[in-house]
């Protein structure tokens, strides 16, 4: 029953979706209304339609130009009221120049903070943004400022900890460089200013990040200051809502470090301009002393850092033409040696041979150039990571004191984005499933804070569609043939090759949506932010353990302390490990694959979020350069995709984004009416609105205390209102 709005009688409203807008482009051109429009480079520019002849339209642009585009090229733009708004739900059409535009509006104007519906969405500014400190952070306590913030976040999560006895959590995400560490640490900041107490515990959660930096960040392309871990903060709160303790706990994915730390002459880049090293190594220092870390550990811990760095420098030469090697006896393996607290020799041989079990006897057997090469860099990465564990472990033993699973914490994950490359390897295929596993934790908090608003207003919700991606993580989690246990199967297959792994996803996957076989070993997977394309090229190597035994007893038989603790741990967990599948019957218990460690240690993550309520942060990075005040309108764009940001605007869509009160609604429209309706109460004279006004009954609901809306119904109420 649609009608061509161009020929109603003035004063009706337009009926139409934004799918329907070709339709009803009648209604804009009459109106003079304003558009977006798709200009051949790709850009959308505002306009206003001019005429239309058959499927083009002469629009003029805001600078004065003439263009004709085809009406496929043009979108509705929002209303001159609703520029810079601060939550893009609030926008009448959200289409994506939409979007991108009223973000693109308030950076320009320093406000980096922007919501949609529930989500807080970070743009990084690059520069000093005069919003942070203790005159804001009380400004946002005493709720004087009720813009989008990260302190507002915060905020809420304290208020609702402190009112439910619910533990809370805030969930930042973004691609690297987009602000997520910063962020973090803006809400520990507030935390720490509404829960400190006399103890000053909360200083010591602040000074932890100077250790973890220092110990777990590298300068990347893409960041000066990149994380090279994921992090998950728990403060805990006593029932006067101060800080009692805090608990850290790090997600790694231990893949990227031979790369990065073994050669630091490799990056070849080694200072950062800006960046005062011996005045950052001073903060270090003042750091591990307070949280009591004795002079000795800390020159251990120096010495054990510098053993990684002349590992990186062991090189070998090849003594036959098998490429078996030695190790050179150079300055290298004795530094390292000595400052693991082992003999040279003992070095030497644990990088250049492997012992093998033959019955009784064990044998040496050489190892090649790759393999050898392989032991060293795992050594290296396995101290570096140890060493890193060793000191948040540190950290939480002085942050413990008093900790209780009281129902008051809160806890803030800093975890890297989704990410797409035009070549993507294992590393993101294990981000991108934890990025779905976070995914589907949002959808269903969306779904129940919306159904929960419908509900509680009255509203009938059965109108509203939502998606889910279970089967997308299916195609990672399902057991025997899902992509993870099909990985650990070939991994443990000897003869196996990357080739013979693609095979097998193609032979088993196939019948699951979301996933694509692809030519020359690669496949794709669907991901609920758009398709990725993975090359299996190292695939089982990267899963693989690549630490063999006679590297732990190595470490073990060290003369010091952290040498021996790290084998210790080492040896702990495969013991651990092998007795849980002596107990299944299972002798020769396989080391746990890199693919099910992670899994394993996101679901331990994901029990300790699901039993809390969620905020979310969206950190966004607006240029590649690091620069401030430039906006990238394609990379925004990606990004809003990827971390989910134009899912929500959807499932909006899908719903009633629009609400407004009765009360509201009446004062607003109220006096549109043609009959006297001062005495009336403001729900009879919104309904008197909708009614008068002819706006069709889909496209609105009536709760108890507010109307709702599908997309666009208020622009074009707006538009009414505007000619009177
Ligand atoms: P990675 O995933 O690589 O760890 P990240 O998302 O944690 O990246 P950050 O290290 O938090 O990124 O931010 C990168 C840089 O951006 C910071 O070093 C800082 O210079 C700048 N930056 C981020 N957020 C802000 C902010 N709110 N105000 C000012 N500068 C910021
Ligand atoms: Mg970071």
């Amino acid at each position: 029953d649609r009608v061509n709005l161009a020929d109603e009688p003035s004063g009706s409203l337009p009926r139409f979706r934004e799918s329907e807008w070709d339709d009803n482009i009648g209604y804009f051109i009459k109106k003079k209304l304003r558009v977006w429009c798709r200009l051949p480079k790709g850009q959308w520019e505002l306009g206003q339609i001019q005429s239309t002849s058959g499927e083009n339209a002469t629009v003029l642009l805001l600078d004065g130009t003439v263009v004709k585009v085809s009406t496929g090229e043009l979108l509705p733009a929002n209303p001159d009221i609703l520029e810079g708004v601060d939550d893009l739900i609030q926008l009448s059409y959200l289409n994506e120049p939409s979007v991108l535009h009223n973000l693109q509006y308030r950076y320009s104007h320093d406000m980096i903070y922007s919501k949609a519906g529930p989500v807080l969405i970070a743009i990084n500014p690059f520069k000093d943004v005069q919003c942070y400190g203790s005159d804001f952070v009380t400004a946002y306590r005493e709720k004087l400022f009720d813009n989008p913030h990260v302190y507002a976040i915060a905020d809420n999560a304290y208020n609702e900890m402190m009112r439910d006895g619910v533990n809370q959590s805030i969930i930042i995400s973004g691609e690297s460089g987009a602000g997520k560490t910063e962020t973090a640490k803006f809400a520990m900041q507030y935390l720490a200013a509404l829960g400190g107490g006399s103890g000053g515990v909360e200083n010591e959660i602040l000074l932890t990040n100077y250790i973890l930096e220092a110990f777990g960040n590298a300068k990347t392309s893409r960041n000066d200051n990149s994380s090279r871990f994921g992090k998950l903060i728990e403060i805990h709160f006593n029932a006067k809502g101060k800080i009692c303790g805090a608990q850290i706990q790090t997600y790694r994915l231990n893949l990227k470090m031979a790369s990065e730390y073994n050669y630091l002459n490799q990056s070849d880049c080694l200072a950062i301009d800006d960046v005062d090293d011996a005045r950052k190594f001073q903060l270090l220092v003042d750091a591990l002393d307070t949280v009591r870390i004795c002079k000795e550990d800390q020159k251990q811990a120096f010495e054990m850092l510098a053993a990684v760095l002349w590992l990186g420098n062991i090189s070998f030469q090849v003594i036959d033409n098998e490429y078996h090697v030695d190790v050179v006896a150079d300055e290298a393996v004795t530094s390292a040696a000595r400052l693991m607290g082992c003999s040279t020799q003992d070095l030497m041989l644990a990088l250049s041979t492997h012992r093998i079990q033959a019955g009784k006897d064990s044998v040496a057997k050489k190892l090649t150039l790759q393999q050898a090469t392989g032991t060293r860099d795992a050594l290296a990465k396995f101290i570096y990571s140890n060493l890193f564990d060793w000191l948040v472990e540190e950290i939480n033993k002085l942050l413990a004191m008093g900790k209780l699973r009281t129902g008051r914490s809160i806890s803030i994950l800093d975890i890297y984005g989704f990410e797409s490359f035009k070549k993507n390897s294992f590393e993101q295929l294990c981000i991108n499933y934890a990025n779905e596993r976070l995914q589907q934790h949002f959808n269903r908090h969306l779904f129940k804070l919306e159904q929960e608003e419908y509900e509680l207003d009255g509203i009938d919700w059965t109108k509203v569609d939502f998606e889910d991606n279970q089967e997308c993580l299916d195609l990672f989690e399902k057991k025997p043939i899902g992509l993870l246990s099909l990985l650990d199967e070939e991994s443990n297959f000897p003869k196996a090759t990357d080739l013979t792994f693609a095979n097998k996803l193609k032979q088993h996957l196939n019948g699951n949506s979301c996933f694509k076989e692809e030519r020359g070993g690669a496949f794709s997977v669907c991901h609920y932010a758009g398709e990725v394309l993975y090359d299996t090229n190292g695939f089982l190597e990267k899963n693989r353990d690549p630490l063999h035994s006679d590297i732990i007893k190595l470490l073990a038989s060290c003369s010091f302390r952290l040498s021996q603790l790290f084998a210790s741990n080492m040896l702990n967990r495969f013991q651990k490990q092998a007795s849980s599948f002596q107990q299944m019957g299972v002798f020769d218990a396989p080391k746990q694959s890199v693919g099910t460690k992670f899994k394993g240690q996101l679901f331990k993550l994901m029990k300790q979020l699901e039993s809390s309520t969620p905020h979310f942060i969206r950190c966004i990075k607006p240029n590649n350069k690091q620069l401030p005040g430039m906006y990238e309108e394609d990379l925004v764009l990606e990004q809003l995709r990827c971390c989910g940001v134009l899912e929500v605007v959807r499932i909006s869509r899908s719903g009633y984004p629009t609400r407004v009160t009765h009360q509201e609604f009446a004062r607003r429209y109220g006096f549109l009416l043609s009959e006297d309706n001062a005495c009336q109460d403001p729900l009879s004279i919104s309904v008197a609105v909708l009614q008068q006004f002819d706006v069709l009954p889909d496209m609105y609901q009536v709760g108890y205390t507010k109307l709702y809306f599908r997309t666009g119904q208020i622009a074009a109420l707006e538009d009414t209102r505007k000619q009177v």
